[in-house]
């Protein structure tokens, strides 16, 4: 459940070509689409033109020929307000130079996107469709991949790095085998997807971090390392779509922490060091301070009790707190009890002011797989098609496991974003679709280059608070087909 938006009392005229507008972009801004229509006052026409603004952006980005690549006629172009689909931050602001093949950001990227934007060099790897390291046309992979799917009995379907197409195709492919699926992120994923069957959360969005926060508790030291450009983007000190003045911010940071993340200068910043298998005690520890509890303990995780009592009082002086943290970072056994402390810790917040948590992190379209996924079977990944209904289970329908213990007679693993992301090591019938450039050390069954969704062709991810669904843009001519055209192509053949 998504927290309400209870201080949004401003309000604004808006006609209603503008409202379907908001619902038809879908954009995610779940706080424009709250704004009630009725008072004409200053601050309601700042916001109007504001609101504008955002959707002329967000009509631009969805409108700007989304399918068709540069031809070489193209060549050193600058290309702009491009989506990067390199990690679930999305940022839709890039710039980058287009030179024939060769493409390269100039502006407003991070080494993440640099790397990714260049992932198709020249030189070693796998840059052509194989059959047991053998050179050969597309089609003949493909035939092969197919003999080899239909003679398997349980296949397992890995990896799964791909837009919105890409991901339904493998679906409808998965329905067809009675495959078994589970993306390579899964891990991480679960430790969110657990709290959330189990006991619900309260998160907020991007954008209303962006525009309304004014206290953000970041437990973990991750988030630069999987979303560079998070404080850069989305807390930052001068930017507020509903306010002329941004609210005065506050960054707390429990975590193991080496360096402060490079916030703004006019943003508070507090560091608390502590273990990372520490954080779920915390924040099990300021919740029982939150509810008047007497701790017995001078020290939680080695941070004193008067500290984090500080650290409490903060949060709900706060107008609007968040509680953030990095799945991906919690690598540690039973790590989703850590997360349902951080969600906890938001929830009971809620008695007197107003918080929200913040998943953050995500890369390889692992949230948007786990959409697809949801909306097509019920579950977010490891899941069984092999029956007459889905079958989710994450303990027994964990690849790794199933791999590992002979569960699995063929496996189909996807990488579109990431040429490093290569299988795990087996000895069953292995069929690989990835960008050209993968180096895995070792000959596949079937390897079958294909396109970078948002390099190569257009598409659509996820974002990570996944309120939103990013357009892709196709950049450069294609010169392998995406994962959806290879995936429907195999489809035909079983
Ligand atoms: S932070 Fe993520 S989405 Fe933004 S430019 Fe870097 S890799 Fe791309």
């Amino acid at each position: 459940m998504r927290q309400p938006d209870r201080d949004c009392r401003t309000t604004v005229v808006m006609a209603p070509h503008v409202i379907a507008l908001i619902a038809r972009l879908n954009t995610g801004m779940r706080s424009i689409g709250m704004i009630r229509a009725r008072s004409e006052s200053a601050s309601a026409t700042r916001e109007l033109r504001a609101l504008k603004d955002t959707l002329t952006t967000r009509q631009k980005l969805l409108t700007t020929e989304p399918t068709r690549p540069m031809d070489e006629q193209s060549r050193d172009m600058m290309l702009r307000d491009i989506v990067c689909p390199f990690c679930s931050l999305c940022c839709d602001d890039l710039t980058a130079r287009h030179n024939g093949r060769h493409l390269e950001v100039a502006d407003n990227g991070c080494a993440q996107a640099a790397r990714g934007f260049a992932i198709e060099g020249p030189g070693e790897g796998l840059h052509h469709a194989q059959i047991s390291g053998t050179p050969c046309t597309p089609e003949e992979a493909i035939s092969h991949a197919a003999i080899l799917l239909g003679n398997a009995q349980q296949p397992l379907f890995g990896g799964l790095g791909t837009d919105v197409a890409g991901a339904r195709a493998l679906l409808r492919l998965a329905d067809h085998c009675g495959a078994t699926f589970d993306h390579m992120n899964s891990s991480a994923m679960l430790r969110n997807l657990l709290v959330v069957q189990d006991s619900g959360w309260m998160t907020t969005t991007l954008t209303e971090v962006r525009n309304r926060a004014d206290v953000l508790l970041v437990f973990g030291a991750g988030i630069e390392q999987h979303m560079p450009r998070f404080y850069q983007r989305i807390f930052n000190g001068d930017e507020s779509m509903f306010a002329e003045h941004p609210p005065a911010r506050e960054l707390v940071l429990i975590g193991n922490f080496t360096a402060a993340p490079p916030v703004d200068a006019s943003i508070r910043t507090t560091l608390i060091p502590c273990s990372t298998t520490g954080l779920g005690d915390i924040a099990m520890g300021m919740r029982a301070l939150l509810n008047g509890a007497t701790l017995q303990a001078e020290t939680i995780a080695g941070v004193s009790r008067e500290r984090l009592q500080t650290c409490v009082e903060r949060l709900q002086a706060a107008r609007y707190g968040v509680v953030a943290w990095t799945a991906a970072e919690l690598d540690f056994p039973h790590a989703e009890l850590a997360v349902q402390a951080f969600c906890e810790l938001a929830r009971s917040l809620n008695a007197t002011t107003r918080c929200s948590g913040l998943p953050l992190g995500g890369n390889n379209a692992d949230h948007t797989f786990a959409q697809v996924a949801t909306w097509q079977t019920g579950y977010p990944t490891r899941t069984s098609l092999a029956g007459a209904r889905p079958e989710y289970d994450p303990v027994k329908y964990n690849g790794e496991r199933m791999l590992r213990d002979n569960e699995a007679d063929a496996l189909l693993w996807v990488s579109a974003f990431d040429n490093r992301r290569t299988p795990p090591h087996t000895d069953i019938p292995t069929i690989v679709l990835g960008p050209p450039g993968m180096q895995p050390g070792r000959t596949f069954d079937v390897f079958l280059p294909v396109a970078t969704p948002g390099l190569d062709h257009a598409g659509h991810v996820f974002r990570c608070d996944t309120v939103a669904i990013l357009p892709l843009r196709g950049l450069r001519q294609a010169e392998h087909p995406a994962v959806s055209d290879t995936v429907n192509a195999l489809l035909k053949r079983l």
